[in-house]
């Protein structure tokens, strides 16, 4: 729980030295508790102060990072039970297992069918972020050998998934440089998976079947002298895994309750793919941080994928695309000139059913901050005078002769005004998007 200013101030020297710049401590205390200030600006504070205050201050849920240089991955650091309190900050990682009981082609052959799995969804790249290599060879020298494959063949941040602290031990001394996951620290070997992780400087999962479980095993795993650590509900059928991360989530956040305060990690290693698409998607939704599927079919991963870019957009800010002119094709200076707004929904919708049109076309995208038409049209910010400036900004006079602008069915009553503003002959097209290809057809 933050602490408020008076209290911040209980532990300040009250001298009011101004060294901080501040001409009380009072005045600096309130700046503390409203994250203006940082601490280190009281050089008189003490030490027993500075720990007090960090551990207060410390955010109720760890960041953990792993993997190595563009593709490290963070979780952690959630703020809110629900996103429209404010919004989630660390997107679920998505990991796709490989066995060590593959080898030479075979493990490369699986390793690069990972690496592919990624894809574009509404002008985003989305992707698989880690491999997970997992002992199923129960042999220590073949889950080593595997894991430096993967790192040799991907760059993905890497899970190394052993219930042997002696695999994981072997496999994190050979892959160390590229700080892998390990997983999993149960509670008959914590001690020694903790000394691994600490050895190698890994985070590592502690793996129990209850919160309980959980928080006794984190406590003994950070007495061990190690802070990273994620949190996985092990051996659970997925109605309670979710009812546990749940527990775990509102514990940590609400509560403030720091044996709990990590993030967590769901193994999805059984059943058929559609059964891990469907468990994925919903452990996405209920607060899983990382998720590792067996399976490797694209299909099974993109609906996880999808729930994610979803639940971790940050629904203050619209998702928007740029406002300019968008080619569809070879178009030239007969082409049909299409407006829309700049809500990506929107723009990516018009411009996929305009290239099934297989008219050549311009789309002139209108800054609405990121709102759809009708919404922008009812809060004046879809106006003849915000397209008229969108036109002579993007200089559509000199892209087109035809002097022909086609605008959305649904803002039709803006024609009349629109001609009126910028001179040129309005076209209202159809009202759904979906109608576009017919309607281009006909007026090409
Ligand atoms: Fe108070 Fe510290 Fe600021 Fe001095 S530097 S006024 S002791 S808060």
């Amino acid at each position: 729980m933050a602490l408020t200013g008076l209290q911040i101030f209980k532990l300040l020297p009250k001298n009011n030295c101004k060294k901080c710049g501040k001409p009380t401590c009072l005045a600096f205390a309130m700046a503390l508790a409203q994250k203006k200030a940082s601490l280190d600006e009281c050089p008189e504070a003490s030490q027993e102060t500075r720990a007090t205050l960090a551990e207060a201050s410390a955010p109720p849920m760890r960041a953990v990072r792993f993997g190595a240089g563009a593709h490290e991955v963070q979780l952690g650091m959630e703020t809110v039970l629900f996103r429209h309190e404010e919004k989630f900050y660390s997107p679920t990682v998505i990991a796709v297992s490989v066995s060590d009981g593959l080898a030479g082609d075979a493990l490369k052959a699986r390793i690069r069918a990972v690496n592919a799995l990624q894809f574009d969804r509404v002008g985003t790249h989305i992707r698989v972020n880690a491999v997970a290599v997992v002992n199923d060879s129960g042999s220590a020298a073949a889950f080593a050998a595997a894991a430096e494959t993967v790192k040799a063949t991907s760059k993905l941040a890497m899970i190394l998934v052993s219930e042997a602290p002696e695999a994981l031990g072997a496999a994190a001394a050979r892959v160390k440089d590229v700080r892998p996951l390990l997983a999993c620290a149960t509670a008959a070997t914590a001690d020694a998976v903790a000394k691994i992780a600490k050895e190698n400087n890994c985070p590592l999962v502690a793996a129990s079947s209850s919160p309980d479980g959980l928080a006794d095993l984190t406590e003994k795993i950070k007495a061990a002298g190690v802070e990273d650590i994620v949190l996985c509900l092990k051996g659970l059928r997925i109605k309670d895994e979710l009812y546990g991360l749940t527990v775990a989530r509102a514990a940590a956040l609400k509560k403030t309750f720091r044996p709990l305060g990590y993030p967590t990690l769901s193994l999805v290693l059984e059943g058929t793919p559609e059964a891990q698409a469907g468990k994925a998607a919903a452990l996405v939704c209920k607060y899983a941080g990382v998720v590792v599927l067996a399976t490797a079919e694209p299909w099974a991963i993109l609906p996880a994928l999808t729930a994610i870019m979803n639940i971790y957009t940050d629904p203050q800010k619209p998702v928007q695309v740029e406002p300019k002119v968008y080619t569809i094709g070879e178009p030239t200076d007969g082409s049909p000139l299409l407006l829309t707004t700049n809500f990506s929904l929107t723009y990516y919708t018009v411009e996929s059913d305009a290239e099934a049109s297989r008219v050549p076309c311009y789309i002139l995208v209108v800054d609405t901050e990121g709102t759809s038409v009708l919404t922008a049209y009812s809060g004046d910010k879809l106006n003849e005078k915000v397209v008229a400036d969108a036109m002579k900004k993007c200089d559509v006079e000199h892209l087109v002769k035809h002097r022909k602008l086609i605008i959305p069915g649904y803002v039709a009553v803006m024609s009349g005004k629109l001609e009126e503003e910028t001179g040129w002959e309005i076209l209202v097209g159809p009202r759904e998007s979906s109608m576009l290809p017919k309607y281009l057809q006909d007026v090409a």
